[in-house]
């Protein structure tokens, strides 16, 4: 039954972005949502397979996709058109008046429309009055059930300190204090696994059983990554939002960040390439590294604005080439992966402690307009310029 509300709700969703999509401008109104509810339930009428289904779950789909038109034309912070929902794709359907009740430490138990009692782990607070829930079918094929709840606020006391963070481009997260902080990479043995596994998907006949038995143990692999990115993510959140009233990212540029490891001509013929194994891992570690940003933006935003800590986002440009004593803007400036050396004035530093000792000045520069977030479309923080006179939020030091 799970399966079938996923898919009635996948359904009723696909109908809706479909007829959306037939609008045209000039042509009158699209339907609205109250229009929507009536063909649905005319279509309920109709349609035996979906009469069968629990109506809660189909409507729902329906106000999900309301919500998704309104966030569309949200003059402020447009999101991106409604896409069709893949029967390949991670599969959700949301239960309204949701019941709930606790039957031991670690499981609990969610009133599913036409299912009944179901199962889960309980593996987080759950809130007294639940309201809605989301039941999810991941890639890997586990079903979960998640409570909107608004994110707790981390217990501080205002320590009145800034911070800045740069993205290492190797190690990870280096701090305007001189802290490093390592992201989890995928384990050798895991990258092995997913490539081989990648190498013979590719091999195997679209829509068969072996491929998606294949797609699923990659899927294994992946969630196992994402969740040790997430409680990468949690915990470093937490101690940042904890000791800093101020925190200061770069800008995210993320389909900048993952480069595809380059590949490498085979000297013996011409025109074919060298397999290239070590440099898929350096790859799938990339984008590892490239979606943790992510996560851990969205986290710090979150987790920060419960709390009463502000974050900003500044443009990162120069900010790994630029002098923090001086100003001085060169490429020659970074000496190598690790070391900063001003050509002007001589001043060394670690490279991503001075990066982000700048992205720090960068932030308190702009620290009294609130918060920029690192996913706000639109120009945010400075735009150094390479000549004239230094950045903004530079401190000149007497010289
Ligand atoms: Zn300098």
């Amino acid at each position: 039954m799970r399966d079938l509300h996923c898919a009635h709700a996948r359904f009723v969703w696909n109908l809706a972005v479909e007829q959306q999509s037939w609008w045209r401008p000039g042509r009158g109104s699209a339907p609205g949502n109250a229009e929507r509810m009536r063909q649905l339930a005319e279509a309920r009428g109709a349609e035996p397979w979906l009469h069968a289904g629990s109506s809660s779950v189909q409507q729902q789909a329906l106000r999900d996709f309301d919500q998704a038109m309104a966030a569309f034309f949200d003059p402020e912070n447009p999101a991106r058109h409604s896409k069709f929902r893949s029967k390949r794709g991670p599969q959700a359907f949301v239960i309204r008046d949701t019941k709930v009740r606790r039957i031991s430490r670690k499981w609990g138990e969610v009133f599913v429309p036409k299912c009944g009692w179901v199962r889960f782990r309980w593996t987080r607070p759950v809130p007294a009055k639940p309201g809605m829930a989301r039941v999810t079918l991941d890639r890997a094929g586990w079903w979960h059930v998640s409570f909107p709840a608004p994110q707790p606020a981390v217990e501080r006391e205002s320590s009145g300190t800034a911070i800045g963070i740069d993205r290492g481009v190797r190690t990870a997260l280096v701090t305007s204090d001189g802290e490093h902080y390592r992201v989890p990479r995928i384990s050798d043995r895991d990258a092995a696994r997913y490539l081989g596994l990648q190498r013979r998907m590719s091999r195997q006949q679209k829509g068969s059983r072996r491929r998606e038995k294949t797609r699923l143990a990659m899927a294994k692999i992946t969630a196992r990554v994402t969740g040790q990115r997430r409680d990468w993510a949690e915990k470093i959140s937490t101690r940042l939002v904890r000791g800093h009233d101020l925190i200061v990212l770069e800008r995210l540029n993320i389909p900048g960040m993952v480069r595809r490891p380059a590949p490498k001509p085979d000297p013996e013929r011409a025109g074919t390439f060298l397999p290239n194994r070590a440099r898929a891992k350096a790859g799938l570690n990339q984008g590892i590294l490239a979606s943790c940003w992510g996560v851990l933006s969205r986290c710090l935003e979150q987790k920060a604005a419960a709390s009463g800590v502000t974050v900003i986002s500044v443009n990162p440009r120069f900010t790994s080439q630029q002098c923090r004593a001086c100003g001085h803007i060169a490429a020659g400036n970074r000496e190598s992966q690790a070391v900063f050396r001003c050509q002007q004035c001589g001043h060394e530093d670690h490279a991503d402690a001075n990066a982000a000792r700048n992205i720090l000045a960068r932030g308190l520069s702009l620290a009294n307009d609130g918060p920029v977030s690192a996913h706000a479309r639109g120009p945010a923080g400075v735009r150094p310029h390479r000549t004239g006179k230094p950045a903004a939020g530079t401190t000149r030091s007497a010289a």
